[in-house]
């Protein structure tokens, strides 16, 4: 019987079976930010602890940093108390930090690829909900929480229950306009937001196979907005493709090696899964959600659902429709918006870019909305402006940033204010994400937000492009 990539990574990293029942893995990389390290580098000082393997260990400043005004002291003291306690903790404990004027800086999840940190058949363990992002180069990445940075930081392990593997195959190709942010909310709709819990989703099927790593790291980016551990893509040509001349990718003859054995740790095809799933990619269509977690999407040429068609879930869709200002049967087209932002790590890398200026060349946002490009990374920025696509979106009335999170949460001075209504190209339109308790997030494609800019309004994007 053939082995799936999960478990042919997860056995070479195990290092012993815990009483618990869970199995200790190893990290094979550990990236780290602002955000969720302080208190556990603060628990390694207190018991005069050292990183175990700083050379395995790389950090960045994304979640707090401004995007516009980056001079130090930030104003905002907090944020500033952050970054300092990062660079301290760096410097203190032998760690590579990619700091605010790095022209490695940007969102964690889009440097790792970027700089070849994130490599197939690695485990991977970030301080964020969406390292699954990295399981698009065939990695294992798991979102973990502020003590197991602690425990990773001091072990370069970390204690993980068993996960069954659903293969959700999307085979066909994609329509025109349809991006694979519809494919992964999709996903999500279909299967519920809960649907993945305790599995890792292995993406496949030809629709998959063609898609570029940027592609890729969208859908699996969103994996834990449905719930799954993990997300992950066999890796292939595409994948050492990309990975080739990447600064920390190993080069040479090394590489040879290195694809030789990234070949091996692909699922095989006899492998056993434990649920599949296809999705027929011709049948897809732009999505936005409508209400307050990412399962809650329509097409965009659909209407809000009603208490009949939400049958069980009458009630939170009710709620959903109530936080959202939506009534029943009201087509999602035409829903008004106030900001749009192009950012995150789930959709903020070149290729991103690209799309939403094609949307835009020629056309200038409403005058009622609040439009910002945010880049994913420093480096993301450059290639963007060298290929003169920061001379597009400002001359279509967007605002063009430096590389972080933005308004992908409210952690930062990019937040939306009162009940304004976002088109974000994001991950999680939760109630107050975007940083006010009433705000209201509407996610879908780059290319459907940039669209949303020019009309004012939720469009669908099919519309603006040919
Ligand atoms: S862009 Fe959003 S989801 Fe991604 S790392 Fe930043 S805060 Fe987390």
């Amino acid at each position: 019987m053939g082995k799936t990539l999960l478990q042919k990574v997860w056995d070479l990293h195990t290092v012993r079976m815990l009483p618990s029942g869970q199995t200790q893995l190893f990290i094979g990389l550990h990236l780290i930010h602002e955000v969720t390290t302080p208190q556990a580098f603060d628990a390694l000082r207190a018991r005069g602890w050292t990183v175990a393997r700083p050379d395995r260990t790389f950090a960045t400043v994304d979640h707090i940093v401004p995007t516009l005004e980056r001079r130090r002291p930030f104003l905002d003291v907090l944020a500033e108390d952050m970054i300092a306690a990062l660079e301290r903790n760096c410097r203190d404990f032998g760690v590579r930090l990619a700091g605010i004027d790095d022209g490695r800086q940007g969102i964690v999840h889009v440097i790792g690829p970027e700089l070849g940190l994130t490599q197939p058949g690695m485990t991977i363990a970030c301080g964020d909900s969406h390292t699954s992002t990295h399981g698009a180069f065939g990695a294992v990445g798991f979102g973990i929480g502020t003590s197991q940075v602690r425990d990773v930081l001091a072990s370069q392990c970390l204690a993980m229950e068993p996960l069954k593997v659903r293969r959700i195959r999307v085979t066909g190709t994609l329509p025109r306009g349809v991006y694979a942010k519809d494919v992964v909310l999709t996903i999500i709709q279909r299967l519920g937001v809960g649907g993945g819990v305790g599995h890792a989703y292995e993406y496949a099927g030809s629709a998959v196979e063609r898609m570029s790593m940027d592609e890729r790291m969208t859908i699996c980016n969103m994996s834990i907005e449905g719930g799954a551990r993990v997300g992950y893509v066999n890796p292939d040509a595409t994948t050492f493709e990309y990975l080739k001349g990447r600064p920390f990718a190993p080069a040479g003859e090394a590489f040879d090696r290195a694809r030789a054995w990234w070949t091996s740790i692909a699922s095989d095809p006899d492998a056993r899964y434990d649920d599949d799933v296809e999705i027929r990619a011709e049948a897809l269509t732009p999505v936005v959600t409508w209400g307050v977690n990412p399962g809650q999407s329509i097409a965009v040429n659909g209407t809000v659902p009603s208490d009949r068609e939400a049958g069980k879930e009458a009630q939170a869709v009710a709620e959903a429709r109530s936080f959202m200002g939506l009534q029943p049967g009201q087509p999602i087209a035409g829903m008004k918006v106030d900001v749009a932002f192009i950012g995150s790590c789930t959709n903020s890398r070149l290729s991103d870019l690209r799309e939403a200026a094609r949307v835009v060349r020629g056309r200038h946002v409403a005058p009622h909305v609040k439009a910002l490009v945010v880049p994913g990374s420093a480096a993301v920025k450059q290639a963007a402006e060298e290929e003169g696509l920061d001379e597009i979106f400002r001359a279509a009335g967007f605002e063009w940033r430096s590389a972080g999170c933005s308004m992908c949460l409210g952690m930062n001075p990019d937040k939306l204010e009162g009940s304004q209504v976002c088109a974000a190209s994001s991950n999680r339109n939760f109630k107050g994400r975007q940083g006010s308790p009433t705000g209201r997030t509407l996610l879908m494609s780059p290319a459907m937000v940039a669209a949303a800019a020019v009309e004012g309004a939720v469009v669908d994007v099919r519309e603006l492009v040919t």
